[in-house]
């Protein structure tokens, strides 16, 4: 009793870790769902065929009878991926039956993969037919529980078989569906959060570029690293006139404008992000590639010859730049470089770049 209680934790302990492993692989990809990208239902599919696997593996035994949970993660990929993910699925534990658990007689074998087979296809059908996922996943699992007592019956089973054996097992497995059920909807719920929040908290809501606190993070890896790097300071010449002279919904789509411009004008490489306000900032993680200089004249210039239109004319906007190198010093000192040659551009007549020197 003690070690058939053992070994029915132990499987919802592998539910629970490749559940949570595949959910947080797959973070930016949820929910899963009939229209999710081909190659999410497949990833997702696999998934629950390694859970099923690993489920055949470690069975439990009951009066004499080996029992598994398989029909779980079968009827989670039914539910969550439709069709893709329950046939790759149902592929993966019937290749694993037979090449690699090769303790059964062919003829248990060729019952087991036949069972599996024709639970795929009812499962495709109800799929089909039910799309209320709490009465699809009890059907489901009903069909999964009745096929293995239509198998258990058909067997040379013991007279008493079906007391001992199957009444257990379908109590053991509607315990665990149930679970699973909430397992599975809480967990993907929590990622799905969870990768909201991540993107809350790492991007500018106005302009969705990278906020200040990802650009320290980024800066503090390179300044761990000792690589040489370039920062480039962008302010936006006078930018309360936009606000005063057209209302602040204006002022922020310029804003957008520019994060637009910016974005297009640098290399993949080189990190922006929105430093404050109207402050824009671009992170060149290897000075040698690009040289910063050259990308901020290029983007000064860029942003004068496109103005930003409105309905009915076109608002000419400029912005000056700030250049650092960082080599031997200090992230805070780089920064208070690039921000002296930024008041410097200012000074000497804004819509321009400067370079920082000493
Ligand atoms: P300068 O050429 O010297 O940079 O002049 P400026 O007018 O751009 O500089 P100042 O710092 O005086 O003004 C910046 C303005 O940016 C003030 C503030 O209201 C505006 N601002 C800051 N954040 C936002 C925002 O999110 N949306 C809008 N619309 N305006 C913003
Ligand atoms: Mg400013
Ligand atoms: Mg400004």
């Amino acid at each position: 009793m003690l070690s058939t209680l053992n070994i029915f934790f132990l499987n919802i302990c592998i539910i629970f870790l490749v559940l949570s492993v595949t959910f947080y692989l797959m973070r930016n990809r949820l929910p899963i769902q009939r229209d999710s990208k081909f190659s999410t239902r497949f990833y997702f599919g696999l998934a629950n065929g390694m859970t099923g696997i690993l489920l055949i593996h470690n069975s439990i035994s009951l009066n004499g009878a080996y029992i598994d949970l398989r029909l779980l993660p079968l009827a989670l990929s039914a539910l969550y991926g439709g069709p893709i993910s329950i046939v790759t699925t149902g592929l993966l534990l019937i290749v694993y039956r037979i090449i690699l658990d090769t303790g059964d007689s062919m003829i248990a074998l060729q019952n087991s993969i036949i069972t599996l087979v024709s639970f795929v296809v009812l499962v495709l059908l109800c799929t089909r037919f039910i799309k209320q996922k709490a009465a699809l996943f009890t059907v489901i699992v009903t069909i999964g529980s009745l096929l293995v007592l239509v198998r258990m019956l058909s067997s040379e089973a013991e007279n008493n078989a079906w007391q001992s054996i199957y009444v257990p097992y379908f109590l053991i497995t509607i315990f665990a569906s149930l679970l699973f059920y909430r397992l599975s909807g809480m967990l993907q719920e929590h990622f799905v959060l969870y990768s909201y929040q991540s993107y809350l908290a790492s991007t500018d809501q106005l302009t969705r570029l990278a906020n200040r606190h990802v650009i320290m993070d980024k800066v503090a890896v390179l300044e761990q690293d000792q690589a040489p790097w370039g920062v480039i300071l962008f302010d936006l010449d006078y930018f309360k006139a936009v606000n005063d002279q057209y209302g602040h919904a204006v002022g922020d789509a310029v804003l957008r404008h520019f994060s637009v411009l910016l974005t297009q004008e640098c290399p993949d490489d080189v990190t922006v992000g929105r430093y404050g306000g109207e402050e824009f900032i671009a992170i060149l993680p290897n000075t040698f590639k690009v040289s910063p200089a050259q990308l901020a004249q290029q983007i000064v210039s860029t942003v004068t010859k496109t103005p930003f239109v409105m309905q009915d004319h076109a608002l000419s906007i400029t912005v000056s730049a700030g250049v650092a190198f960082a080599r031997r010093q200090s992230a805070s000192i780089v920064f208070k470089q690039a921000d002296a040659a930024l008041y410097e551009a200012k000074k000497n007549g804004r819509n321009q770049s400067h370079l920082y020197s000493n």
